[in-house]
């Protein structure tokens, strides 16, 4: 009967602690923008937009062997301002055609190790990878769990892909939709996703390359506004996949 008796408050503060646990672990909604390749200088150019929104965003490298002491530079200025920076593959390759012709511990030894080393050797330490044209590998995606925290790969917008889009941790692959102007005529489409990462506590993958005008893999600096207000005004803040 004492024994009864002395449980009932261990059991009571068990509760109280599953009940907190499970609060903090609570998905907060929010967006993961990322940018691809190395368009340092235009990224550069950015940093107040993404200062103005309170936006922080993760940029995935590529060729960082063959940076200049210029580029370096704003890839510093770009981590100094907050932003992660990940790894994009130091060859920027299909990942299933380089590895049928080439083997899988090239493209680990050329393509990833070479990229982490080569952004090592500037002090910085991704945990994130991207693979390049989204092509993702089953059995290179286990491989890359020993370096990385996430990996990303892309997926189209519209017939229900979308989905997948739209995550709830915790995870290790992630997919993202494009937001550049070529890949995504209205912009607008984006909302309801939006709405959705709200209403469903998720977050939402979507990514960009460089800054401009016209051209592929290009978003205008009107358009990357647009999309920032269209997350602050569903209060969902923009933040690094990192912090996930
Ligand atoms: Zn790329």
């Amino acid at each position: 009967m004492k024994l009864i008796q002395l449980e009932k408050p261990i059991f009571l503060i068990f509760i109280v602690i599953i009940f907190f646990s499970c609060k903090e672990s609570e998905q907060k909604p929010g967006i993961c923008l990322s940018f691809d390749d190395n368009y340092l200088e235009q990224w550069v150019g950015i940093l107040p937009l993404l200062d103005k929104y309170d936006a922080k965003a993760t940029f995935f490298l590529t060729g960082v062997g063959k940076l200049s002491e210029q580029e370096k530079a704003w890839l510093k200025e770009i981590q100094e301002a907050g932003h992660e920076i990940g790894a994009h593959g130091e060859l920027h390759v299909p990942a299933n055609s380089y590895i049928q012709s080439n083997g899988y511990r090239s493209y680990w030894q050329e393509e990833i190790q070479a990229n982490v080393d080569a952004l090592r050797a500037i002090d910085i330490r991704p945990k994130v990878f991207a693979y390049p044209y989204g092509e993702k590998n089953r059995i290179m995606d286990i491989a890359l769990r020993i370096t990385f925290q996430v990996s990303r790969s892309v997926v189209p917008l519209g017939e229900g892909y979308e989905e997948k889009a739209l995550k709830k941790r915790p995870g290790f692959h992630y997919y993202s939709i494009s937001i550049d102007e070529s890949e995504l005529p209205q912009v607008e489409k984006l909302k309801p996703l939006m709405e959705r990462a709200k209403a469903e506590k998720k977050v939402l993958f979507i990514h960009a390359h460089t800054i401009g005008e016209q051209g592929a893999y290009t978003l205008s600096a009107q358009r990357l506004e647009t999309v920032l207000a269209m997350g602050k005004d569903m209060g969902l803040d923009f933040r690094s996949i990192q912090n996930l």
